[in-house]
């Protein structure tokens, strides 16, 4: 329940107090281990939940997980943002390439497609595979019409009548910084095989929560993107649970995926506090920010700064 002081963001709500968050829990929800620390606490910039958004990280496994967390209902009012933000858009062809031309893919679902820009992008790369999308969003039925995915899903990967729907239709599944928006990323990991032909490869791209820039810049990192993202997920935890279930891991690339925009994120992050900072003030510390991400990501994307990870993974069994 909020506390006295937090009452006035009540008038923006739109619902009870009580139903914003589910209860704390107590133990990693990708191990089990109930060495918890605070991570990170940050109110909510938008104002429209009433107190703070905090993350806890495992000890044991170095899980990140959004405690507590926000009911459904709540996370609606905080639509994700579509893969692709922050110059993503030069990217979507390099990722596209991750899956080599020469594998001919004839069928590939991307998973979180949004509006369906990385198919598009995709469709360069691969020019006779055949794309279809699925979201949780009716954003998915604008990829169709505007022709971006041939078949549209709207729903959850994991809910039983699209898996089994879908059961050992692709080629290659693809996840473009989707799993941390899931409710439980394990879950979405198994229905991303499931879908998959014996043989086929899951491409997968997803925030580093131990980047350098996380320490660096705590709350402010953009990464965090609170309360958009339940879970960051160590690259590592996600290789061996591919491994567990049997796949290969193909390759890692640490550098490719990385997204300069930590410094311009913290920046407006920052900035966003000050409300009645005048524009004209704004602009050059933005360009300035962004002149650095920019500049500096040669270099960092190398290192433990880069703050993001794809994968590819091929699932086990004879290749389709
Ligand atoms: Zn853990």
């Amino acid at each position: 329940m909020p506390t006295a002081p937090q009452q006035p963001y009540l008038t923006r709500l739109t619902l009870p107090a009580e139903t914003f968050h589910e209860p704390r829990r107590d133990d990693c929800p990708w191990c089990g281990s109930d060495r918890l620390d605070t991570l990170v606490r940050m109110p909510d910039p938008a104002r429209r939940t009433p107190g703070t958004f905090v993350l806890e990280t495992c000890r044991a496994c170095a899980h990140v997980f959004q405690n507590p967390r926000l009911t459904a209902d709540a996370l609606a009012l905080y639509p994700r943002r579509p893969y692709g933000g922050h110059g993503g858009a030069r990217r979507r062809p390099a990722a596209a390439r991750a899956v080599p031309p020469a594998a001919e893919p004839e069928s590939w679902l991307d998973v979180g497609t949004g509006y369906g820009h990385f198919p598009e992008a995709a469709r360069e790369v691969h020019p006779y595979t055949c794309f279809d999308g699925l979201d949780t969003t009716p954003r998915v039925q604008h990829a169709r019409a505007a022709g971006r995915v041939e078949e549209a899903h709207q729903g959850e990967l994991t809910d039983p009548e699209i898996t089994a729907r879908l059961r050992g239709r692709y080629d290659v599944v693809s996840m473009f910084h989707h799993l941390e928006h899931t409710s439980d990323p394990r879950e979405e990991l198994r229905a991303a095989l499931a879908v998959l032909r014996p043989g086929g490869h899951l491409l997968i791209e997803l925030p580093d929560p131990g980047c350098a820039f996380g320490a660096l810049l705590g709350r402010r990192w953009a990464p965090y993107d609170q309360p958009r993202r339940l879970h960051l997920l160590p690259p590592r935890n996600v290789l061996a649970e591919l491994e567990a279930a049997g796949c290969t891991i193909v390759t890692v690339d640490r550098s490719g995926p990385h997204v300069p925009y930590d410094l311009t994120g913290a920046v407006s992050l920052a900035l966003a506090r000050r409300r009645t900072a005048p524009a004209l003030a704004v602009r050059p510390v933005l360009a300035a920010a962004t002149a650095l991400d920019r500049g500096l990501a040669p270099l960092l994307r190398r290192t433990r700064f880069s703050n993001a990870c794809r994968v590819l993974a091929r699932k086990p069994g004879s290749a389709p």
